[in-house]
């Protein structure tokens, strides 16, 4: 494990992936794609779904149909099929925000820090709880979403837009050495290092360190409570 202190003075902008870190949502994700792949006939085991995350629904579904039925889905089945998914996690509990989230947000807000989401999901229930559990913290005019985005992580276009945003909103340029992204998934890191950002890997799944510090990540904590603590005041 990569144990090198971070160093937040030349910090602007934090871009915080969702799935896996700001809420323990990537269960109820696995458990939902892999009961909806089988409705619809593919098979989509709920291990290979911690290796899909990040990507954008159109994309692991386009991956999955052409592995199991040898072609791309058509733009009305990924309709359909993104549909189905959306409504079986809908069904499922709500997930909780990760522990010390929000505490961890409101250090950086302190530090005068910006915070923003950067996700490829396009599940509206989610994107609304965010407002709920995190009351004030994240813009929608600093949110970069599936509906956003022409290619998702690991492309790395989604935190590329993310620094634009922060650059208007800030009404200046924005080099990537004054952001920061915190990711859970390989795809996440390999998407936040190819916007040229250090990315910061929070190990909340089943993964091996391995996988994320391969993916590029400059350092890696087991949970956010352990990111709450390099977060010095
Ligand atoms: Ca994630």
């Amino acid at each position: 494990m990569k144990t090198k202190t971070i160093d937040w003075s030349g910090v602007r902008v934090a871009m915080f992936d969702m799935d896996g870190v700001l809420f323990d949502s990537m269960p109820n994700h696995a458990r939902s794609w892999n009961q909806t792949m089988a409705h619809f006939g593919m098979n989509l085991p709920e291990d290979e779904a911690y290796l899909h995350e990040g990507r954008t629904g159109a994309d692991t579904i386009n991956i999955v149909s052409l592995r199991e039925r040898g072609r791309r889905a058509t733009e009305e089945e990924i309709r359909e099929i993104y549909h189905y998914k959306t409504q079986m996690f809908s069904a499922l509990p709500d997930p909780s925000a990760m522990p010390y989230t929000l505490d961890v947000l409101r250090r950086l807000k302190q530090k005068d820090i910006l915070t923003m989401v950067v996700t490829g999901s396009g599940q509206r229930t989610l994107l609304d709880r965010l407002q709920r559990n995190f009351p004030g913290i994240f813009l929608p005019e600093l949110m970069v979403t599936a509906f956003d985005v022409t290619h998702g992580k690991p492309d790395p276009e989604p935190y590329v837009m993310g620094l634009h945003k922060a650059a208007s909103y800030l009404g200046r340029k924005l080099k990537p050495i004054e952001a920061v992204v915190v990711e859970n998934a390989p795809l996440g890191i390999q998407a936040g290092v190819g916007a040229g950002v250090q990315t910061i890997a929070l190990n909340t799944g089943p993964l091996p360190d391995r996988v994320l510090l391969e993916a590029g990540a400059s350092w890696l904590f087991p949970s956010m409570h352990d990111l709450y603590n390099n977060i010095p005041l």
